[in-house]
């Protein structure tokens, strides 16, 4: 089923489904305005499956309701738990019977969600498995926030923070993305806080500079993974189109803009990135900005052959980086022990021709 936009009421702000509810009528008669608040909060705070839960709103009304909106929400295809640190990895299938994946994890500060906003990816990095089948679509807002609402849900936690990491360029998915993130943060439904939201872009420069001026508080994390134009070039198609001097301007944008520090995602490649040149190079590009390096040894993905550094060659390059007084973080590798890499759950259903699609 593909989502219409006039249907999709997930996808709508409090005003606009006001404006929506107004051209509605029950048995002859005009919906009352406070009918789109309650249905505000049934949608985002409730996480209804279905009109049929809105226990406070009339039979009739939750019927023109059915008959003139679509509820979307995802069907688990798939779960991983890991027995390591808890950390939940699902396979969703959207209502086009498209297949995305999702993370949930625990931390000391609360609960995570990564989501995917784009099935596939078109971005083409070297060493993500995400982008290996392509792009398929963009994710509409409804279908980015049901991820979240759909494992706070199946796990009964509440999320205290999402990160926008999953497949995907979000930058590439722009309004789409952005109404999710207002939608999220909104006051009307699960009021998450901006600062805890965090959006990863592999650098598509004219966007960053769209999204300094939005008037957000996230966090802005750049993939960098090298710190010159040649060798970016070579794991990074997007490098041939924005030097690193072009993305440091916008990062200093950003920064400038919103006042919130940067973070620069840098995955270690073991020969290809991890030398001593490098860390110097990257502390070179975090310094004048005070950019956060979130370092993460390279999952390896069957397909692309990269290795990822030892443990030793990691402390030492992070090591460098302090001693240039650049805050420096090693990502902690969540559930090791199951399906590694981003998108190779997704992977491992669509080659095995497995859809777990043959019950609905
Ligand atoms: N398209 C966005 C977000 C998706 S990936 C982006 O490029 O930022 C989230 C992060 O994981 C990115 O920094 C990405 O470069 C990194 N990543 C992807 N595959 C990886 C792998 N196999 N090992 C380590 N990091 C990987």
């Amino acid at each position: 089923m593909e989502i219409n936009k006039e249907r999709d009421i997930k996808s709508m702000t409090l005003p606009e489904l006001k404006q929506s509810l107004a051209h509605l009528t029950v048995d002859g008669k005009p919906i009352p305005a406070y009918r789109a608040g309650q249905l505000c909060h049934w949608l985002h705070v409730s996480m209804i499956r279905s009109f049929d839960e809105c226990t406070n709103i009339p039979k009739d009304l939750r019927s023109v309701l059915g008959e003139n909106y679509d509820l979307v929400t995802l069907r688990e295809i798939d779960r991983q738990i890991s027995r390591i640190d808890g950390t939940q990895k699902f396979l969703f299938a959207l209502p086009d019977n498209n297949l995305v994946e999702s993370v949930f994890m625990r931390y000391k500060f609360g609960n995570s969600v990564c989501v995917s906003s784009q099935v596939g990816c078109r971005m083409g990095c070297r060493f993500c498995a995400s982008t290996l089948n392509g792009w398929e679509r963009n994710l509409t807002p409804s279908e980015i926030l049901d991820q979240v609402y759909a494992i706070s849900r199946a796990t009964g936690e509440s999320i205290s923070h999402v990160v926008i990491m999953g497949t995907g360029e979000p930058l590439d998915n722009y309004r789409n993305v952005i109404r999710f993130i207002r939608l999220l943060t909104d006051e009307n439904g699960r009021n998450l806080s901006q600062r805890s939201v965090t959006l990863s872009t592999c650098g598509i420069v004219p966007r960053i500079y769209d999204l300094s001026r939005e008037g957000l508080e996230i966090t802005l994390a750049i993939s960098l993974h090298a710190t010159t134009d040649e060798k970016r070039r070579k794991i990074m198609p997007v490098a041939e189109k924005y030097t690193i001097a072009e993305l440091m301007q916008a990062a200093r944008a950003y920064y400038t803009a919103t006042g919130r520090q940067v973070t620069f995602e840098y995955s270690l490649i073991r020969d290809v990135n991890d030398s001593e040149k490098d860390a110097r190079e990257l502390a070179a590009l975090a310094h004048p900005i005070r950019a956060h390096v979130n370092l993460i040894p390279v999952n390896p993905v069957a397909e692309r052959g990269f290795k990822e550094p030892t443990n030793e060659a990691a402390r030492s390059f992070a090591g460098k980086l302090e001693k240039s007084g650049i805050h420096v973080t090693i990502r902690r590798e969540m559930g090791r022990d199951i399906d590694g890499a981003c998108g190779q759950l997704r992977r491992r259903h669509l080659s095995s021709g497995d859809s777990g699609l043959s019950s609905s």
